[in-house]
């Protein structure tokens, strides 16, 4: 097993599983229930994609340090990792980007 997945929470270490295997609740990767409507839900103006979410959008995340360089994910540290999946997740009302099931 992996080191980080035995040193985080349940959630922390599934969001970096998530962000590793690509499979982040936005829009691209749902495209089926997304057909018409694939903008990305802060700025409108491009594609939701994991790319666009993590670092692309100009709108959300607005604070620079709440962006994700996509090799932040492939930390091997814990503690970095937790910090990293709380910058993707920073609070269940600002994921406004992420598709409740
Ligand atoms: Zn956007």
């Amino acid at each position: 097993m992996k080191k980080y997945l035995t040193k985080m929470h349940r959630n922390e270490a599934s969001t970096i599983f998530n962000a590793r295997t690509r499979m982040t609740k936005v829009k691209s990767n749902y495209k089926n229930m997304f057909k018409n409507n694939s903008s990305c839900r802060a700025c409108g103006k491009t594609e939701e994609s994991h790319d666009h979410v993590l670092s692309g959008c100009q709108i959300i995340p607005n604070d620079n340090s709440n962006k994700v360089a996509s090799n932040e994910f492939f930390e091997d540290d814990p503690d970095e990792l937790k910090t990293v999946a709380f910058k993707i997740h920073p609070a269940p009302k600002e994921s406004i980007h992420f598709v409740s099931q």
